[in-house]
């Protein structure tokens, strides 16, 4: 279950609360945390990269969309505006993960390979809790021409699930397809907390890209301490 913190006005998940790690989905209202930033240079393609006491005192993680660690107390940021944020946790490994991807990342299987990158760092998939954070939703998320043909292309499975028709316009919703993908990749469906609203539509929560055109972004983060 996803639940809104009204002190701290990010969204928490319920499950990945459960494991003990902190973490939240932020909003444009909440603060953004202090310690130990580790933050990605998110270039919408499918590099991940794991943070270890080698590589930690870079700046900043270029060319990456999906990172996890082992470490503690380092903070593990995702930026998000209508594109999805996941976060991945599993307490028997103690390993935690983010990930950001929109249309291009979908498409890329980001979330899929997330889950084969923590397997190979001997984490059990049926142990790994994972939430799929606040992005544009089917209310909002207009698709047409290449980009539709490549989901329908990339997705034959999916098509009857994650486009919802509305008149003449097709609508895509990312995060249920992000949803699918992790099942997919072996992911528990009592494991996954689904973020119920869309990025769009809730202007007093969040930025969107989509709406306002601009940079601004939201972090959402986890951390063990
Ligand atoms: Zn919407």
């Amino acid at each position: 279950m996803i639940i809104f913190d009204p002190r701290n006005r990010v969204y928490i998940s319920s499950k990945l609360r459960d494991t003990g790690y902190t973490s939240s989905f932020g909003t444009r209202l909440s603060r953004n945390p202090q310690n130990h930033r580790i933050v990605m240079k998110q270039v919408h393609g499918d590099k991940i990269v794991k943070i270890t006491a080698q590589n930690i005192d870079r700046e900043k993680f270029q060319n990456t969309d999906g990172m996890i660690t082992r470490l503690n107390g380092v903070t593990l940021i995702v930026k998000t505006a209508d594109c999805v944020p996941i976060i991945f946790a599993d307490t028997l490994s103690s390993i935690l993960g983010v990930s950001h991807q929109g249309w291009r990342g979908t498409l890329l299987n980001l979330p899929l390979k997330m889950v084969n990158f923590l397997a190979k760092e001997g984490v059990q998939k049926e142990n790994i809790i994972v939430a799929i954070g606040p992005s544009i939703s089917a209310c909002c998320y207009k698709i047409y021409g290449d980009r539709l043909d490549l989901f329908r292309k990339t997705f034959p499975r999916y098509v009857d699930r994650i486009f919802i028709k509305n008149n003449n316009d097709i609508f895509l919703n990312l995060g249920y397809l992000a949803y699918l993908q992790l099942v997919d990749a072996g992911i528990q469906k009592n494991n996954i907390d689904y973020f119920p609203f869309c990025t769009s539509c809730h202007k007093d929560h969040f930025y969107s890209y989509n709406r306002d055109k601009s940079t601004k972004r939201m972090e959402s983060w986890i951390a063990k301490y």
